[in-house]
């Protein structure tokens, strides 16, 4: 207090403040530029920052310091706002150093007015923009980011063959991926939920809404097998499942679901259980006679001479003899479709083998069976399994064209294998039917007859042909008859 008041308050105030100090050494440049943009004055701050000497900067026009897009926006902007509008709020720039490198500034300015209000100067103050840059362009950065990641989501969730969609906490779909516009053929941009509701079988929606409104309520994860229309109006089996996102505060934020079509599945375990209701009953028909024949056998045995004894046991290895080839089937058909066929290849001569088999046939049936075509034709094949392919063949002309008593075979020679057919005189087989003989357990629908079978003699074929790199098909004309062929490779 002696002090202020031995110079007196103001003055001992004003002796505080250096302004020269001050202005050359502020951490923000200052450089005052004639109306026209001539600088007139430049603080050492600025001076440092650029690496110029003042005289080199001096008389010079400002714009000179800054990118060729900046001297255009200084002199079309900065300099007639700054006259119009008497100040300028941070205007962003690159200035350029003497060592030629930039540095970002932003440009704040007001200007000096002499007593008749005409403009003397452009005070303007320029700040390291650099920081403030960086953040922007981290913004920037962040945000393509951001996009990117959206769009590779956007992409996953569009790629899997899953409908995806999302739900808010309270249920209502809020998003749905692409495959959901192409199952349902829809192209309402967001569909209402009446559209989505009419999707479900009617059988499965009332048990479906009952199970979602519990899922909301009780935060509970859903998982339904439901029926959906497909475009073609027919219904296929999905998996419907959804989960709940919970907030950091333990709320539901929304609900993730997808859709998976599950269709083929549920068909297979379908035709499963057809096929072993099929199989029990194809097993079940010749073992009750069996035990009819052998209880007979029982009855009779005291008599050795009984007349029936013959007989009884030539029907009873008959049955056998289905019994036989259901289970050989059945083995033959799960060792084929976990590929453990084994071939046991040598040099078949192919007439010859036919040969065997149709006098095998013949011994039992009352047919005629035609062998003709090539007799020198041999292949490197396992003797058993085409042997196997040819009586499943001629035994389903038999067994299918019971009224034509003809079957011919066919050997022909082609320019890289042998072809075989077996060619009946029955009722055909329907053109719509023909691509799937060769299915597992497929069985032709035969209105009003009924054929013993399990559906898997072809299926067995085929695959012993394809084991062989042979190929295997039929042709067919309703009311005419069917020709079975398959072609060995000559080696
Ligand atoms: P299955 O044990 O039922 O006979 P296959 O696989 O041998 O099984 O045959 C599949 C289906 O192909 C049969 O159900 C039958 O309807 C049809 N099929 C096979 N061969 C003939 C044929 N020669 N004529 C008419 N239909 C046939």
């Amino acid at each position: 207090m002696d002090e202020l008041s031995a110079y007196g308050h103001q003055e001992f105030l004003s002796s505080l403040i250096d302004v020269a100090e001050l202005y050359n050494n502020a951490p923000c440049g200052y450089c005052s530029i004639s109306p026209n943009g001539i600088i007139l004055k430049i603080n050492h701050t600025l001076l440092n920052w650029l690496g110029y000497r003042e005289d080199e900067l001096i008389g010079q026009k400002f714009s000179v310091l800054l990118s060729k897009g900046g001297q255009m926006h200084f002199e079309m902007f900065f300099l007639p706002l700054a006259s119009v509008e008497h100040s300028v709020k941070e205007m962003s720039y690159e200035i350029n150093r003497k060592d030629g490198s930039s540095h970002p500034v932003l440009l704040n300015a007001s200007v000096k007015l002499d007593d008749h209000q005409r403009i003397t100067a452009i005070n303007t103050v320029l700040t390291d923009n650099s920081a403030r840059r960086q953040y922007e362009k981290d913004l920037i950065r962040s945000r393509q980011m951001a996009e990117s990641e959206r769009k590779r989501l956007q992409f996953m969730a569009d790629f899997i063959p899953e409908i995806i969609f999302t739900a808010t906490a309270k249920g209502k779909i809020d998003y749905l991926n692409a495959r959901f516009f192409e199952y349902f053929k829809c192209d309402i941009k967001i569909p209402g939920s009446a559209f989505i509701l009419s999707q479900f079988h009617p059988e499965d929606l009332k048990m479906l809404l009952k199970t979602w409104q519990e899922s909301i309520n009780l935060g509970k994860d859903l998982q339904v097998e439901i029926r959906l229309k497909n475009f073609s109006g027919g219904y296929e089996w999905h998996l419907l499942k959804a989960a709940k996102f919970i907030t950091e505060g333990g709320e539901i934020a929304n609900w993730f679901g997808s859709c998976a079509n599950i269709n083929d599945h549920v068909n297979a375990l379908k035709k499963k259980d057809e096929f072993i209701d099929i199989a029990s009953h194809e097993l079940k028909t010749p073992i009750t006679s069996l035990k009819a024949i052998l209880q007979l056998l029982d009855r009779v045995k005291a008599d050795p001479g009984n007349r029936m004894i013959p007989s009884l046991i030539e029907k009873a290895n008959k049955n056998l003899r289905k019994v036989n080839i259901l289970v050989d089937d059945l083995l033959n058909a799960s060792q084929l479709a976990q590929g453990h066929l084994q071939l046991n290849k040598v040099q078949v001569n192919l007439f010859e083998l036919i040969g065997d088999c149709v006098h095998h046939i013949r011994m039992e049936n009352n047919y005629e069976i035609l062998t003709e075509g090539d007799k020198d034709a041999t292949v490197v094949a396992d003797e058993g399994r085409i042997e196997q392919v040819v009586t499943n063949f001629i035994s389903n002309a038999i067994k299918y064209a019971p009224d034509s008593k003809k079957i011919r075979v066919k050997i022909c020679r082609l320019a890289t294998s042998i072809r075989t057919e077996v060619i009946d005189f029955g009722q055909g087989i329907a053109a719509e039917k023909i691509p799937f003989l060769f299915d597992r357990y497929y069985q032709v629908e035969n209105k009003g007859v009924k054929y013993t079978g399990l559906g898997l003699g072809l299926f067995i074929c085929s695959e012993i042909i394809k084991k062989h790199g042979g190929k295997i098909g039929a042709e067919s004309i309703q009311g005419e008859g069917s020709t079975f062929w398959f072609e060995l490779p000559i080696q």
